[in-house]
């Protein structure tokens, strides 16, 4: 069992489902609507931990899983959600030591998903100030061994890739279809290209211009997830959901 440590990060909930990350610090305190919770509450419990508030408030505590992080995290350019990210991973079909090159980074939600799946990753990144983020993000989530796996780039990968032999290419930028002749080069035969983006103008875009490459084994798809409410007799689909996010689209580089 690993005990709550000062510097690492709890997620919190209350009674209401609604959550909270905390970054724990010795002296620190978490403040709510609902009083205070002292960080040494938290700091050498065991996971699942509840604590009350100096107001009385139940909050319950656990470690962020990745989807819940990406969530909570900093973000400046719009992150890919959960529900994608998990096609994603196996789309590309990612493994470990895996080469991959993602562009662009934003705010590093697909890089932390690419890297903890055992990829080693190279990101270009255009705005130095998403690229500072990313690194951050993805450190702060998995911890400065990562470091050795993920190395972001401040460049335009429109312009082309210095990388060669890549398992993988991952893009989510505007302009996808103009990286496709630098994902030719920079992949190996038999390398997987997947790119997301949220209009059906840019996916056919893209499709044409894979159509015009030596990729070949094309799809493209989206994926919708339904949560449910469950509650005693009342089980039925939950009445929102999200309508639309992204398209992903996927590509495996052949023989000329
Ligand atoms: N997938 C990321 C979000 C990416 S947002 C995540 O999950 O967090 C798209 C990013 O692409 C932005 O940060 C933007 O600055 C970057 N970008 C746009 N055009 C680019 C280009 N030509 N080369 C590199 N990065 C680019």
């Amino acid at each position: 069992m690993r005990e709550f440590r000062e510097g690492e990060r709890a997620l919190l909930f209350d009674a209401k489902g609604r959550q909270y990350l905390v970054t724990l610090a010795e002296g620190g305190e978490f403040h709510t609507h609902a009083g205070v919770v002292p960080h040494a509450l938290l700091i050498g419990a065991a996971e699942g931990i509840t604590v009350r508030s100096t107001a009385g408030a139940r909050y319950t505590a656990v470690r962020p899983t990745l989807a819940q992080f990406v969530l909570k995290m900093p973000r400046g350019a719009q992150v890919i959600y959960p529900k994608d990210l998990g096609p994603l991973l196996v789309l590309a079909d990612v493994f470990p030591g895996a080469r991959v090159l993602e562009a662009g980074v934003g705010s590093g939600a697909l890089s932390m998903t690419l890297v903890r799946a055992g990829a080693d990753v190279v990101g270009y990144e255009t705005r130095a100030d998403f690229a500072v983020r990313a690194r951050r993000n993805v450190l702060t989530f998995l911890g400065d061994d990562a470091a050795a796996r993920f190395r972001v780039e401040e460049r335009d990968v429109y312009a082309g890739i210095d990388e060669t032999e890549l398992d993988r290419v991952v893009l989510d930028l505007p302009e996808p279809w103009r990286v496709v002749k630098h994902a030719e080069a920079a992949l190996r035969p038999g390398g997987i290209l997947v790119a997301y983006l949220p209009t059906v103008g840019q996916v056919a875009q893209l499709r044409d211009a894979l159509d015009d490459s030596r990729f070949g084994m094309a799809e493209t798809m989206e994926v919708l997830q339904r949560t449910w409410h469950v509650e005693g007799q009342s089980v039925r689909p939950d009445h929102r959901m999200v309508g639309h996010t992204g398209f992903l689209t996927h590509a495996r580089l052949l023989g000329a």
